[in-house]
């Protein structure tokens, strides 16, 4: 086959038609050799319709031989035309399709297909990877069962892995110095849930009893050393799976469930049939190795992919344009599975705030795109926020429109139905609503137009006006909706927007939560019978943030005091908050501070902060956080990363310096607690790290040197915290402590990362310099997509670095992306990103991304790169 990836050819919705052939089992054979793996394929075909060709994709293959029913194919009999192969005439009675091809798993740097990562093979087929591997369709809607043998030498390879239960294993019988292993997955699934390991790993071994009394054996494979390091995802894998048991009524369905750590991977993890394989950097970890931030993510992507074998495995998506079918619905799940572990409320704070910092943002870009896309170039640049966040939040909505008991009753009936299948988001819509009994008419909403969701881009403003009548107690609520044009989507029709509201008394006494459905461009609420007063009644407004959307409510200062001090729903308490501490960082950012302003929250925060404050330490670390750089840039005009960078800075010195009697007390009050291990613990070390930054920034000596001294600690989270805390601050102390991270972390690949990303995002006058010294740095792996994503990552958050005035950053990261791409398209696409708010910036800042983007346009790019690319320089 060739070696371009594919043609740079538009993939749409409407061309989908179904494989006109089905490959009920397919017999795969890997005989391992020094350097190249020969792939023997035998699928059975059994064709669906009159006189097809039969089309299969394969890329970077060397074919040997094709063989139809044992004879050997003619070349007459085929055509190989760059990745495809087309058999133009075959049988119209089943047949045996056999190939054999030779493949190069340690030429592979793309990371898709087969390749090798340290001394081991290993794959990644999502979304395209299979035709790396054989001769295949490689659609998601081709499912088939799979018998898999791995043949290799047993010293290299004594661990050979594959998909399902394992049949056998053992020597050769000619040959002692190797061996094999068979394996046997009974349930139908896509190619893109193949997946093999070969590698010298060690096994932790635990088991799962499931609730109708099945004994799973669950087994973590990791390179040698790193077993100590894996009870933490060991233990989340057997909550994620009580879980789906007691919530969905969903067990287990194989008797062994196998996850690889693997330190070369383009995702987080990835959800293969009882194979799950994840990056190392997703299961090594323990309270000293890790943050609190990392152990509640690494439980939350183990019980993610684990609760794929359900929304994703047994129930898979028909096309790509479904992909959030099994993302947008897993996401929702594990969001749910978290809440429930830890606090709901907080939960669904940090859903939103990543939301607003990053699904909006690229709904606002000029890579917006729906849920559910109507056409792409390459599938790999779709594994999105909006596909997945966005797409979670819509099942979110759903719930919320229809109450959970209806809703958990369409979900039973949606994975009944749709067992064994490949479906699309309207079959799943389909059952959720038949599934609740939901009468058209009693469901209060529009199904229709409940869809247009999942088809347009662009995150919808609500405008909500307030008239309020002192005397009578009337109060009248307007609604206007709309929706920005997006690219490719000039005009947008009204959608349905649940609205969870509630009013508080005058002195933040909470009133019944109600829910209002929006479907209209403008619409009124009437409410009469209220208690006259002079001031209305304060409005809690999108309560558990109950719709991805922007609201504006002319809102005033003391009301929004009022909901930061007494609102009952976290979610709404934190979001006045949220507003204050925008206002207040716009101002600064804009050169004019607003003092009066400052001295209100100063007052609030001596009320929380005090002893007999706000008690819950989690919280008030929540309430204390400022919002992401990427929320204030979309609210200023020009945005301008520097100017936000400084008001951050310049505010937390401030409060630092005011506070620090206060906060000096809340430090010592919060030390007894602070080496609990997780989960407890964590809002004591969160509330600590947030009054660090404060009083680290306004100069207080004694806090750098306290945390010096935490950065030799036993806590990983209050090391970063640290770090954190002194990376802004150009003092001696800040070397000290980075240089003494290094010194204790060096040998450990996934933690040095994580200085990697600090080095690269400190504010440094040579700042450029120094991100060009850790590319070069001999611990600096260019192969390990987490390494690259912590230097490049951390200079685009460096905001003093990356947005320089004379362009040096833009251009300096241009170079690198180009560089990446040549190796690893996916990584290198997704990097390209860091240019998307290009066009908010002022026209000087403008006119120097636009060279970096010309400078990457004018490379030789993989299709990925190139699509991401043009679509920047159009939008
Ligand atoms: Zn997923």
């Amino acid at each position: 086959m060739t070696h371009t990836a594919s043609l740079n050819s538009v993939v749409r919705l409407s061309d989908y038609k179904p494989y006109p052939f089905s490959i009920p089992s397919i017999s795969l054979d890997f005989c391992i050799e020094e350097r190249l793996v020969q792939v023997t394929s035998s699928l059975q075909v059994e064709p669906l319709a009159d006189s097809q060709p039969l089309i299969l994709r394969g890329v970077d293959l060397e074919l040997l031989s094709i063989q139809l029913d044992g004879k050997v194919l003619d070349a007459a009999d085929f055509v190989l035309d760059g990745s495809l192969l087309r058999i133009p005439a075959p049988p119209l009675q089943p047949f045996t399709l056999t190939t054999v091809c030779r493949i190069d798993p340690h030429a592979n740097t793309s990371l898709e297909g087969l390749y090798a990562s340290g001394g081991m093979l290993t794959t990644q087929c999502e979304a395209e990877g299979f035709r790396r591997i054989t001769l295949h369709p490689d659609r998601p809607d081709v499912l088939s069962r799979y018998r898999v043998r791995i043949e290799a030498d047993r010293q290299r390879f004594p661990v050979l892995l594959s998909n399902g239960n394992a049949l056998s294993q053992g020597p050769l019988s000619g040959d002692p110095s190797r061996h094999e292993a068979i394996w046997d997955d009974p349930y139908l699934k896509p190619s893109y849930l193949f997946a093999l390991v070969a590698g010298d790993l060690r096994e932790v071994r635990d088991h799962f009893v499931t609730r109708s009394g099945r004994e799973v054996a669950l087994r973590l494979h990791v390179e040698p050393g790193d077993e100590p390091y894996t009870s933490h995802a060991m233990d989340s894998l057997k909550r994620s799976m009580a879980w789906d048991e007691k919530v969905y009524g969903l067990e287990y369905d194989l008797d062994e469930f196998n996850t690889v750590a693997v330190r070369h991977f383009n995702m987080g993890a990835m959800e293969n049939k009882s194979l799950n394989i994840f990056n190392s950097k997703l299961v090594l970890a323990d309270a000293e190795t890790a943050t609190d931030g990392e152990l509640e993510r690494i439980e939350s992507v183990v019980a993610h992919e684990y609760f794929h074998n359900w929304s994703g495995n047994r129930i898979t998506c028909r096309d790509w344009f479904q992909l959030s079918l099994k993302e947008g619905l897993t996401v929702f799940r594990d969001q749910c599975f978290t809440a429930d572990l830890h606090s709901a409320g907080l939960k669904r704070i940090e859903d939103a705030s990543m939301l607003r910092n990053s699904q909006f943002r690229e709904d606002a870009g000029p890579t917006a795109h729906p849920v559910k896309p109507d056409a792409y170039q390459a599938i790999d640049n779709f594994y999105t926020t909006t596909i997945y966040e966005k797409g979670a939040e819509l099942i979110r909505m759903l719930r919320t429109l229809l109450g959970e008991e209806r809703f958990m009753a369409g979900m039973r009936l949606y994975f009944q139905r749709h067992d064994g299948e490949a479906a699309t988001t309207d079959d799943f819509v389909a059952a959720i609503l038949e599934g609740a009994s939901a009468d058209r008419d009693e469901l209060g909403f529009d199904p229709e137009q409940f869809k247009r969701w999942y088809h347009q881009a662009g995150t919808p403003t609500v405008q909500i006006h307030r008239a309020w009548d002192a005397s009578t107690g009337e109060l009248t609520l307007r609604f206007r909706q709309s929706t920005p044009p997006t690219p490719g989507q000039p005009e947008k029709q009204p959608l349905v927007i649940p609205l969870l509201w509630a009013l508080l008394g005058p002195n933040g006494e909470p009133g019944e939560e109600r829910l209002l459905v929006l479907d209209q461009e403008e619409e009124t609420l009437v409410l009469e019978g209220l208690s006259p007063s002079a001031r209305p009644p304060a409005l809690s407004l999108f309560r558990r943030f109950s719709a991805p959307v922007h609201w504006q409510a002319v809102q005033d200062v003391d009301e929004l005091f009022l909901l930061f001090a007494h609102d009952d729903d976290p979610f709404a308490r934190w979001d006045a908050g949220q507003q204050l501490w925008r206002t207040l960082l716009l101002a600064r950012a804009s050169g004019t501070r607003d003092s009066d302003l400052e001295q209100r929250m100063l007052e609030a925060l001596r009320g929380l902060l005090a002893i007999e404050g706000e008690s819950d330490p989690a919280v008030l670390a929540t309430l204390l956080a400022f919002p992401g750089g990427a929320e204030l840039e979309a609210l200023q005009k020009e945005a301008d990363p520097p100017a936000l960078f400084q008001a951050a800075c310049g505010l937390r010195e401030c409060l630092g310096r005011v506070l620090a009697p206060l906060l000096h007390q809340r430090l010592e009050a919060l030390a007894p607690q602070l080496s609990q291990a997780w989960p407890l613990g964590q809002g004591e070390r969160q509330l600590t790290a947030v009054i660090w930054s404060w009083l680290a920034a306004a100069g207080d000596g004694a806090v750098w040197a306290q945390a010096l001294a935490a950065v030799h600690g036993p806590s990983m989270t209050l090391a970063r915290a640290a770090l954190r805390a002194l990376l802004p601050i150009d003092c001696s102390e800040r070397e000290m402590a980075l240089q003494c991270f290094y010194d204790r972390w060096q040998e450990r690949p996934v933690i040095l990362d994580g200085w990697f990303a600090l080095e690269a995002a400190t504010p440094r006058t040579d700042g450029l310099a120094r991100v060009e010294a850790l590319l070069a740095h001999p611990r600096f792996d260019p192969m390990a997509p987490n390494a690259v994503r912590a230097v490049l990552g951390g200079l685009a958050g460096n905001p003093l670095v990356f947005h320089a005035a004379n362009g040096s950053g833009y251009r300096f990261m241009a170079a690198q992306i180009i560089q990446v791409d040549q190796r690893n398209a996916i990584t290198a696409s997704r990097m390209a990103k860091v240019f998307s708010r290009w066009r908010s910036y002022a026209p000087e800042r403008q006119a120097l991304v636009k060279q970096a983007l010309d400078q990457l346009a004018a490379a030789e790019l993989s299709t990925n790169t190139r699509e991401v690319v043009a679509l920047m320089q159009q939008g």
